[in-house]
């Protein structure tokens, strides 16, 4: 019987191959390699599907965080706060710009960042809060925004996991001052290559992170400040913007094959990400808990089923943040998620035979 992969690329880049492959031929005709005529295409296109004014692309999505927070001023002697089960990038984002992120806590069933637990972590020193769509899924955006305005901090969306999603009805990605994305290889919307994307609505933002991923420079080598090359490649820019095209055809595959497990997959000893109404998810990853999870993933390796691990060690146990102080026991939900959390098959081009066959193995589990 064929594996069954938690996660396939090669179909996906198998059905767009040759309109990539033209985009290709055309970068390269141009010689528009750095920077240039597609990333410019590229921007546009994704500003117009976030609904948001301006859209900048980087190098790769722990750019996009780290510029996000130079453009806001913060550094040094700042902290930001972050939710602690998070791909570690959204840290790095912070550490980077030189301020200390600072984690709360996740709730106990939607796994997104706690609002509740927000205030109690504010000090003098915040600046900003950085919530994370983890999975695919908005967190509870006009909550943690309430927050931030109350407390006068930014509020940035870490989109990397969620181009498409909808909070409220809304296209994530023009809630806060900023939000960033990613365009790896694996995320709902990946480039041929390394990939990242800012969008704002507002344009001094925009200005200064075009200015900040270019070495500091709008014009040619007059540089107002130290600067970064965090450009985006041409031939990214161009693969992006024909699978752009197919996104939300994806998208739709990936919630009807999630939707199938919700209500398919009936076995008492796996727990589900809860949904709230407000929450439209596109699904990035289909994590599910369970209290014995070797014996579960050795029991689905053997049916041919691949799982992962999204994340296996929150961000505050890391040995990269042991400085920090942090300890088991600080953040329960996290801890516990890290513990028990695995990430079934989940991508557009699973076939309806392969989700009934992942649904029957996990129900005779
Ligand atoms: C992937 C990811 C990033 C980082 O993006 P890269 O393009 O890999 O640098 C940041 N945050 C989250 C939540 C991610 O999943």
């Amino acid at each position: 019987m064929k594996k069954i992969p938690c996660l396939d690329l090669k179909q996906q880049h198998l059905n767009v191959k040759k309109e990539v492959f033209a985009a290709f031929e055309k970068v390269y005709e141009d010689t528009a390699f750095s920077g240039g005529k597609f990333v410019e295409d590229f921007e546009k296109n994704f500003s117009v599907y976030c609904d948001t004014k301006y859209a900048i692309g980087v190098n790769n999505g722990t750019s996009a965080l780290h510029l996000a927070m130079l453009a806001l001023g913060i550094g040094h002697g700042d902290e930001v706060i972050i939710p602690a089960n998070t791909f570690i990038a959204t840290a790095w984002g912070v550490s980077y710009s030189g301020a200390t992120p600072v984690f709360v806590d996740c709730t106990k069933d939607t796994w997104e960042i706690n609002p509740q637990l927000i205030e109690a972590k504010i000090t003098p020193k915040t600046k900003a809060i950085i919530g994370v769509h983890l999975y695919g899924q908005p967190f509870d955006i006009d909550a943690v925004q309430a927050i931030a305005k109350k407390h006068n901090l930014f509020l940035v969306e870490d989109a990397a996991q969620a181009h498409g999603a909808k909070y409220k009805g809304k296209q994530v990605g023009g809630f806060g001052e900023m939000a960033c994305f990613s365009f790896y290889p694996g995320k709902n919307l990946g480039a041929c290559g390394e990939g990242g994307g800012i969008t704002t609505n507002t344009e001094k933002y925009n200005t200064h992170l075009h200015s900040l991923r270019n070495h500091g420079s709008m014009v040619r080598y007059y540089h107002d400040e130290i600067g970064f090359n965090m450009r985006m490649g041409g031939l990214e820019a161009a693969s992006l913007t024909i699978k752009l095209k197919y996104l939300e055809g994806w998208n739709t595959r990936r919630k009807e094959i999630a939707k199938k497990y919700f209500a398919e997959i009936k076995n008492e000893k796996i727990t589900m990400q809860i949904q709230p109404s407000f929450t439209d998810s596109v699904f990035h990853l289909f994590v599910v808990t369970t209290e014995n999870r070797d014996a579960f993933i050795k029991y689905l390796q053997d049916k041919n089923i691949n799982p992962g691990l999204h994340y296996p060690v929150p961000c505050h146990l890391q040995k990269a943040y042991q400085n920090l102080g942090y300890k088991v026991g600080d953040f329960p939900n996290s801890e516990y998620l890290a513990s028990h959390c695995i990430s079934l098959p989940m991508y557009a081009e699973l076939t309806d035979a392969e989700v009934q066959t992942v649904i029957d193995i996990i129900n005779q589990y």
